[in-house]
């Protein structure tokens, strides 16, 4: 590309990428399915196969929906009238999913924007050359 752009700080990146949107330009998506990335921006042409989330969004959702769900769980029963085992089953495992759902492609693109804010520390990690400030 000989399109310059302007640098993009990584709190807007994080942004763009939570919308699912390219971290560079903020207009293309990240995603051509639930959680399967492009290959290039459509609209910038920024390359996304490089940055691999791996398990990191998995691992981050389970963080975040751990983190909301079981407080949750534990105020119903100390402060609840003990409700039965089907009632927790009945609440937590659909509201677990869901979180999850919602969460994990948001959390995915957060992951690969701030991959790609990162990318220079990388290369010049793999160049031997000193990290950029
Ligand atoms: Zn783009």
């Amino acid at each position: 590309m000989s399109e310059a752009f302007a640098p993009v700080d990584f709190l807007t990146a994080l942004k763009r990428g939570w919308l699912g949107r390219c971290p560079r330009c903020g207009e293309g998506r990240l995603f051509g399915g639930f959680l399967k990335m492009q290959a290039h921006c459509s609209k910038c042409g920024l390359g996304l196969e490089p940055f691999r989330a791996d398990d990191a969004p998995a691992y981050f959702t389970i963080l975040v929906v751990g983190h909301i769900v079981v407080p949750l769980v534990l105020a119903v029963e100390r402060y609840g009238d003990t409700p039965p085992l089907w009632f927790h089953a009945a609440l937590w495992l659909p509201l677990s999913v869901i979180l999850s759902l919602v969460l994990l492609p948001r959390i995915k693109g957060a992951v690969i924007a701030m991959l790609w804010t990162h990318r220079p520390l990388a290369s010049a990690a793999h160049r031997g050359a000193e990290p950029m400030p």
